[in-house]
Order: C-alpha cells, then structure tokens, then sequence
C-alpha cells in the first residue's frame, strides 16, 4: 500500500490493470511474488490440490491427444502458473503409469512461473529439491529431473520456451493476469482507474478517467451491448503465441478457469484466507482475480489454431471418465474416512453448486486434428478423425 500511495501521489490514478499487476506480481512485494496462498492453508484452493484424479484426468487427456495427432517422438508438456506443482506432478503420475505407451517418445516439462516463492515449492514437490540455478546453457532460470527422470526447466515467460510440439496447460493461470475496466457513461466509454481517496488517508478507491483512454479506443468493440466491461489484453497475447506455436509446431492448449463467453461485466474481486476480500485493501496480501473471457480467447487465436469450447468442468471430467476412476479408487480404499474424503472431492469438482458449473475448459487445437486437410475434395475416402477427449460424451466399447 505504502509503495502504491507513493506512487499515485506522485503520477496520479494508474488503470486496473496496473494496480492488478503491482499488487501480484511487484518483484519486492508482490502477492504470488511472497506467498502465493494455493492450496488448503493458503488463500484460495484450486481443483488439482483437492483430488489427484484431476491432474490424472488431464494427464490422460494429454495422451489421447499425443496418440491422436501421431505419436511425434518428442514431447513438451508446457504449464503456465504451477502454482504447488500438484498437477505437474499429477500429470508425470500417469505417464509414468503409462510409460510403456510413451517408450518411443522425448518428454520434457516446462514450467512457466513468475514467483521465486513458488518455484522453490515446485522444485520441492517435483524434483525433490535437487536443481540448477541460471544453467549457463539453457534460455530457463533453473532446471531440475522429475522424481521420475523427466528433465524440467522453469522460465519467467513463455517467450522463452524452446519451439517444439508442445502440449500447453493453463488451470487458473489466466484469471490472474491483470484487466483493464471500463464502464459506459453519457459521455461515452470511460476506463476505470485506482485513485488514493483524499478524504481518507492511505486509502484507495476507483475513480473514473475524465476522458477516453489509449485503453478505452483499443478494446472496446463498436457492437458492445453491455455497460461494464473487463478485458485482459495480456491473456489476449497469450493466446496469440500459443496459437502460433501450435500453427507451427503442433500440439495442444488446454485451459481451465471460472469465466464466461463474452456475457459477464464485473467479476473483479479478492480472496485471502478463503473468503472475499475488498480489492482495493491491503494489496500483495490478497489473491486478485477476474473472471476469464473465452470468447476473448477464442478471437485472439485469430482463426490459426481451431478452438473447442468452453465447456462446464463437470461434463469434460465426466467425459474424461471420472465415474469409472471414482469407482477403482472407492474399490481399492480400505478405510472409511479415505471413501468419504474421495466422495467429498468428487463432490466439489463435480456438484454444480461447488466447482461443477462456474469452471469450464476450452482447448486450442490443430485445425487437421478436427478437419482432414483435403476433405472437401474427397470426403469419403478418409477414415473419420477420433473425437478430442473430454469435449465429446464418453462411448464405452
Ligand atoms: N495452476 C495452479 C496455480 C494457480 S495460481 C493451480 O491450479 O493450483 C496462479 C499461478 O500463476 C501461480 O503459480 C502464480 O505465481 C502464477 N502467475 C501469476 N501471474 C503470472 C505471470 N504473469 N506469469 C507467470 N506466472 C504467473
């Protein structure tokens, strides 16, 4: 708050965006930059740290795609946001489960993460502990081998990436990139900005921008119905690379997050020790987030890769097999108390009242894996391609 006050009394108002960024990310005090809160003691929990069978369902989903678009002989499984590193390490389970199906193929994981704090609790879970800092060789700020001897390298930006046919995963990544606000007023768009309050001291408060801001002109769109509008320029550019790496290299992304398709307006808000915090009290001691906007997503793959959904969490974890998984686990377990800790975390991913609904996935994928190149010249002479897991209804053979 200190740093921030300092800051707007001497340049005046910044936007959401800034403000959003400062608060997460600020080298020095940054939320995810000095904590970083997932997980049951943390702020905020994520689906990965309630039940392994999450990360397992993606790891599958991963396989089936890798199966799908041709067994290529190497492999990159990219995350951006680890968080813990629970799903990475959910991920590497099943495909050492299913090692014997990946035997021909190169696999290495890239992780994609701002937050020292967090990277030292990634390294933890996923190496042991064991890794290089600032290896002389590599574009990666540190790298490491997995328990099960896959070689994993850490990045401050996806940029810095190596090209290659990569497999993209981003669960509650997207939601914590900053937004810009708007809002319709009688003299035409206006951005939202954050203001000390002069009343109160060391207060913030959201102030309106007296006229249009470079903000206002870039994103919003002429045929726009609604009054309030978020945007988040940063994930838009995500997107783009994504989509070109994938035009180019081949291989999937797969999203998760809470959002919409392009309906909702103000879904701005803060979470500290599970429950809901004022946005605008206390920064870098809060987890501020915004609701992801797929359609946004959708047009800033800008038609390189093909797009699938968003869909509710519920039918893509149900459509990955999550049923059956929850019924070889309830079979194997002995104890009551591990049966009714497995029903609980279904019941969260899955009730539509919990996890089930405001979660949805959305993938960007190679336009060959859903159309064959040269159908429209001679469609019959193709074997149809095999439907992508988890956004089609599970058929049991
Ligand atoms: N995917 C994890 C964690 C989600 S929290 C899970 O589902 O449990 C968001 C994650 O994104 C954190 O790891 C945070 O440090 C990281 N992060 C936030 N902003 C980032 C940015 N601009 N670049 C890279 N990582 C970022």
């Amino acid at each position: 708050l200190r740093h921030l006050a300092r800051k707007l009394r001497a340049s005046g108002p910044v936007t959401v965006a800034e403000y959003m960024r400062e608060a997460l990310t600020n080298p020095g005090q940054g939320y995810y930059t000095r904590r970083g809160g997932v997980g049951e003691s943390g702020d905020f929990i994520t689906s990965p740290e309630i039940s392994q069978v999450f990360g397992e369902l993606i790891g599958i989903w991963y396989i089936s795609e890798w199966m799908a678009m041709g067994k290529p002989t190497t492999l990159q499984l990219v995350e951006l946001g680890p968080g813990r590193g629970t799903l990475t390490e959910d991920i590497l389970r099943v495909f050492k489960q299913l090692a014997s199906v990946l035997s021909k193929c190169d696999v290495s994981v890239h992780l994609v993460e701002v937050s020292p704090k967090l990277s030292e609790i990634q390294a933890v879970m996923l190496t042991g502990g064991k890794v290089q800092p600032n290896p002389e060789d590599e574009s990666a700020y540190m790298k490491g081998i997995s328990k099960t001897g896959i070689p994993i390298f850490w990045y401050r930006d996806i940029q810095d990436v190596p090209p290659g046919y990569s497999f993209y995963l981003a669960h509650e990544f997207f939601d914590a990139l900053p937004i810009h606000k708007f809002q319709r007023t009688e003299k035409g768009w206006r951005e939202v900005l954050v203001d000390i309050d002069p009343e109160v001291p060391d207060q913030l408060r959201f102030v309106l921008s007296p006229s249009r801001t470079p903000a206002t002109q870039c994103f919003i769109q002429p045929e726009e119905t609604r009054d309030h509008v978020e945007v988040c320029p940063e994930a838009g550019v995500i997107v783009q690379k994504l989509a070109s790496r994938i035009e180019k290299d081949g291989g999937a992304a797969l999203v998760a997050d809470y959002g919409h398709d392009g309906t909702k307006t103000d879904t701005f808000r803060g979470f500290r020790n599970h429950k809901l915090h004022d946005v605008l009290s206390a920064p870098g001691t809060a987890d501020l987030t915004a609701d992801v906007d797929f359609s946004y997503l959708r047009k800033m793959a800008q038609g390189r890769t093909a797009t699938l959904g968003p869909i509710k969490q519920r039918e893509f974890l149900k459509n990955m097999g999550i049923d059956l998984r929850l019924q070889v686990l309830l079979q194997n377990s002995g104890d009551t108390a591990t049966r009714e800790q497995l029903l609980h975390s279904y019941d969260m991913l899955m009730n539509p009242k919990k996890m089930g609904d405001c979660f949805n996935f959305f993938a960007l994928l190679p336009h060959h894996r859903l159309v064959h190149p040269d159908k429209k010249d001679k469609p019959e002479s193709k074997s149809p391609l095999p439907p992508v897991a988890g956004f089609n209804e599970l058929l049991l053979k």
